[in-house]
């Protein structure tokens, strides 16, 4: 089990040193939070920090429920086991990034979104 995170430095640390994610030049001299726009719009960022945490690379979410189903939890029709709804198979790092975005416009906790990965 990787480590749990609990900022956006600790995130882009990880994804750099074991993620071997490379920090574009356009950061120098700014600090991480200065430049969230360029490191959380790039999907290489994403997926070296779905290789450091081991992320499942198909993950298949719920439209109703949205929880990451199992594949047992899912009908023959792709339908959630749970409540009927359509499931939608995404590449676990986007599904990450996804919740990135959905938490910085809905002004969320963003230390508590990077404690809550997996
Ligand atoms: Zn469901």
């Amino acid at each position: 089990m990787p480590k749990k995170l609990s900022s956006a430095q600790d995130a882009i640390k990880q994804a750099h040193e074991e993620g071997h994610w490379l920090c574009p030049k356009e950061l120098d001299g700014k600090s991480y939070s200065q430049a969230t726009d360029i490191v959380f719009l790039d999907p290489l960022f994403w997926q070296a920090l779905g290789k450091a945490r081991g992320w499942k690379d198909r993950m298949h979410v719920c439209n109703g429920c949205g929880l990451n189903l199992d594949i047992k939890e899912i009908t023959t029709w792709n339908k959630c086991r749970k409540c009927d709804s359509d499931v939608e198979h995404q590449y676990g790092y986007k599904l990450w990034a996804h919740q990135w975005f959905e938490n910085s416009l809905s002004n969320g906790d963003e230390q508590k979104f990077w404690e809550s990965l997996p």
